[in-house]
């Protein structure tokens, strides 16, 4: 399935047919029964009560009742078996819809455009629709349905009122109409209840996964602040809670209220009615049929609609939500691999100027700067200087910069992703730590496939070393049962190992000596500018120590270029350079 076109309601409502075509056609026909055997079962139990009596009076054969209870017994089991037989059809329906819709959001997902991730709205967006979306589309088909029936049920005893009993029939009809306008408010304010309190709600999930997580688990000894989040997880929790309680204490009041009036209301048409019967114009049958039926469905008006209203609203906003999912914007060629080689001569910042989407802040400004094939690049500055964000726009995360990014002397945004992929590699500074095997770790660096013996040099080079039961085949992470973890430092040269598995002749570390000590940092350090030579690298960091050794050391500042040189001329300068690395070097004395 692909999301080419928007999802209307009424597309949601075909798409059961599409995906699983059996059950939804099973339930509309399951669906159509029932709706039939609501009045039949009225005129039916109405000919048994008659012919009964009859029979008792002493007028004709007791067999005449025989038929008549066969139906009445017949829709009593098609009652009891169609109810596990739509939960059943519910079910396989989900099952199918999720088998159909999964991986094209997911793969959807997977592509967004990395400005998404990074906006709090979309996360918010995509919370919101990743709540189990395969039950919230294939609900939509079932909550019309079911609010159909019982819709068709009412108006079919409506029907047979107003041929039996004109006046009750017209009590019936008017007094309905209230009852449902209300169930139908009642339903969208429960709908905006629970959208007034989602920051209550969201905030009291957060904090409440706080107080087990096991990444919080030492900070939170440490802190002992469960009370103080316990608290705070309270008043969130109590805050949603009585909202709802109220809104729903409040409608299931007013629903009760008017079912029973409803009710009330129904027994004075039937009392109405009785000169009728003593008449005879209107048999005992169909007068107790009609009763017992009318006083059913007037409970299932009250509790039964509000939720399907409810129900309704919830979907349109899905289905709004779902919409505006499938319309986010995607990373060019998401799914490119990178080419073999590619021959790096170049790459050149002129004049640019960027902003995070939706802020105003401009974090790069006017930066112009070049580098140059083989050469070892270091950027430093202080901590939101700007560093990252440039690293961002080279690996074409983001693109709404103005100014050129020029590689190879053409605009970066010109190339083909496949070749931007080939050229770039970057180990970033929250890079991810994937819970696969060690080996895996490091292929993923060289997708188009990695032999064991570059798998085992990386490793090497990158000093990983961490004593393991089934070696580099050994699975990681917390989500196994072998429940085995690296340490920080670990996990880092692992993802170092990664980034020189990867035959791409520019390699980008973004702060990559964050998790080590100082020692494990100039080794790694030294470790590789040996394995970098011949290849191109940029070096962020904002310990300088690490930065005295590259070619052209950019000090970036405000978003743009304060200084460059190599450490030697930067150190005479005397600069913002020298004033930093001063500073720090009492860190390594
Ligand atoms: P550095 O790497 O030099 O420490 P960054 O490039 O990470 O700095 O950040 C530069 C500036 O951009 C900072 O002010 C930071 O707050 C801001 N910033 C970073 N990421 C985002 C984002 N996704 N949305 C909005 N602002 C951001």
């Amino acid at each position: 399935m692909h999301f080419s076109k928007k999802l209307t309601y009424p597309r949601a409502l075909v798409l059961p047919f599409l995906i699983t075509p059996v059950e939804s056609l099973l339930q509309l026909l399951s669906n159509i029964i029932s709706l039939g055997i609501a009045p039949l079962g009225v005129l039916v139990t109405a000919y048994f009560i008659d012919t009964a009596l009859a029979v008792v009076s002493g007028g004709g054969s007791p067999y005449r009742i025989i038929l008549p209870l066969v139906i009445i017994g017949g829709f009593s089991v098609y009652g009891y078996m169609s109810w596990p037989l739509i939960e059943i059809l519910n079910k396989r329906r989900e099952i199918k819809t999720r088998l159909a819709l999964r991986s094209p959001l997911i793969e959807k997902r997977a592509k967004l455009e990395y400005k998404h991730v990074e906006n709090s709205d979309t996360l918010d967006l995509l919370k919101r629709v990743w709540d189990n979306p395969e039950r919230q589309l294939s609900g939509i088909f079932d909550n019309l349905l079911q609010f159909v029936l019982l819709l068709g049920t009412v108006v079919s005893y409506a029907v047979i009122l107003l041929i039996n009993a004109p006046i009750s029939g017209v009590i019936l009809i008017v007094f309905t109409i209230p009852v449902l306008y209300i169930a139908s408010k009642g339903g969208r304010e429960r709908y905006n209840a629970r959208r007034h309190t989602t920051t209550a709600q969201r905030m009291s999930q957060t904090i409440s996964w706080f107080l087990v997580a096991r990444d919080t688990a030492a900070e939170r000894n440490m802190f002992g602040y469960s009370e103080y989040l316990g608290k705070k997880f309270e008043h969130y929790y109590e805050q949603f809670r009585t909202y709802c309680v109220r809104i729903n204490a409040k409608w299931f009041a007013k629903a009760r209220a008017s079912s029973i009036l409803l009710g009330l209301l129904s027994a004075i048409g039937l009392f109405i009615m009785a000169p009728a019967v003593a008449d005879g114009s209107l048999t005992v049958g169909l007068f107790i049929a009609l009763q017992v039926a009318l006083f059913g469905i007037i409970g299932r008006i009250g509790g039964a609609m509000p939720r399907h209203f409810e129900s309704f609203a919830l979907q349109v906003e899905f289905l709004k939500d779902l919409n505006r999912f499938t319309e986010l914007s995607e990373v060019p060629d998401a799914e490119v691999l990178p080419d073999d080689s590619f021959e790096f001569e170049s790459l050149e910042f002129k004049n640019v100027t960027f902003s995070y989407p939706g802020t105003q802040k401009l974090v790069l400004n006017g930066l112009t700067l070049k580098m140059e094939k083989g050469k070892h690049y270091a950027f430093v500055g202080e901590n939101g200087a700007g560093k990252t964000t440039l690293i961002k726009l080279i690996t074409r995360l983001y693109n709404n910069y103005t100014g050129l990014i020029l590689l190879n002397g053409r605009p970066l945004q010109d190339w083909p992703m496949s070749r931007v992929k080939a050229c770039f590699c970057a180990v970033f500074q929250d890079f991810a730590r994937y819970d696969i095997t060690v080996s895996e770790n490091v292929c993923i660096g060289k997708i188009n496939g990695a032999t064991p013996d570059e798998v085992d040099n990386a490793l090497s080079l990158a000093g990983f070393n961490a004593e393991l039961p089934d070696g580099k085949d050994t699975l990681l992470g917390k989500t196994h049962d072998a429940n085995i973890d690296l340490s920080g430092g670990q996990w880092q040269r692992l993802a170092f190992a990664r980034a020189i598995a990867s035959p791409a002749p520019v390699k980008i570390l973004d702060e990559p000596t964050a998790a080590l000590d100082p020692v494990a940092e100039s080794q790694v350090y030294a470790q590789f500018e040996k394995i970098s030579r011949g290849f191109t690298t940029i070096y962020i960091s904002h310990r300088l120590a690490s930065a005295k050794l590259a070619d052209t050391i950019f000090v970036l500042n405000e978003g743009k270029v304060a200084e460059y040189g190599n450490h030697d001329t930067l150190m005479e300068r005397g600069g913002m350079y020298a004033e930093m690395f001063t500073s720090q070097q009492s860190w390594y004395e």
